[in-house]
């Protein structure tokens, strides 16, 4: 028998680090750090650019557009919680910022997924203390 425990889906782990992400993606905002010595952006979140190891940072709000990097379609998932949901899009994409970010493609046909495919984020809020930003295709 499952218990209800069993059924909810894995979650990201909120760290120091990563907490300013998830709190602006709570607030339904797609935040990536921005170097102050060398204007890139970079995701994961750290406290040391990896381009130049600045320690100085800030974090600026992508468009929220993005497109198709490369995907997987999942037809079993392991886990329970995803199987029921299987056939799913497992996607990298990488928004025009050029952050790549891993997430799912919904709200179209998996087999209607391609490279190069425009995308924006929507915002699935799992609980109070995660919002999961997932990516569609743009009409
Ligand atoms: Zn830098």
């Amino acid at each position: 028998m499952m218990r209800n425990q069993e059924m909810s889906k894995p979650l990201p782990g909120i760290s120091e680090e990563n907490k300013p992400f998830w709190d602006y993606m709570k607030q339904h905002e797609f935040r990536v750090q921005k170097c102050l010595e060398c204007s890139k952006l970079f995701y994961p979140p750290t406290p040391m650019c990896p381009h130049c190891m600045s320690m100085e940072s800030e974090w600026v709000k992508l468009s929220g557009k993005a497109k198709v990097y490369s995907f997987v379609i999942v037809h079993q998932a392991r886990h329970p919680a995803f199987a029921r949901e299987a056939p799913y899009v497992v996607a990298i994409i990488e928004t025009e910022e050029g952050i790549r970010y891993t997430t799912n493609i919904i709200g179209c046909k998996p087999e209607d997924v391609f490279v190069d495919m425009p995308v924006e984020v929507v915002y699935e809020d799992v609980n109070d203390k995660i919002t999961l930003p997932k990516f569609k295709p743009v009409n």
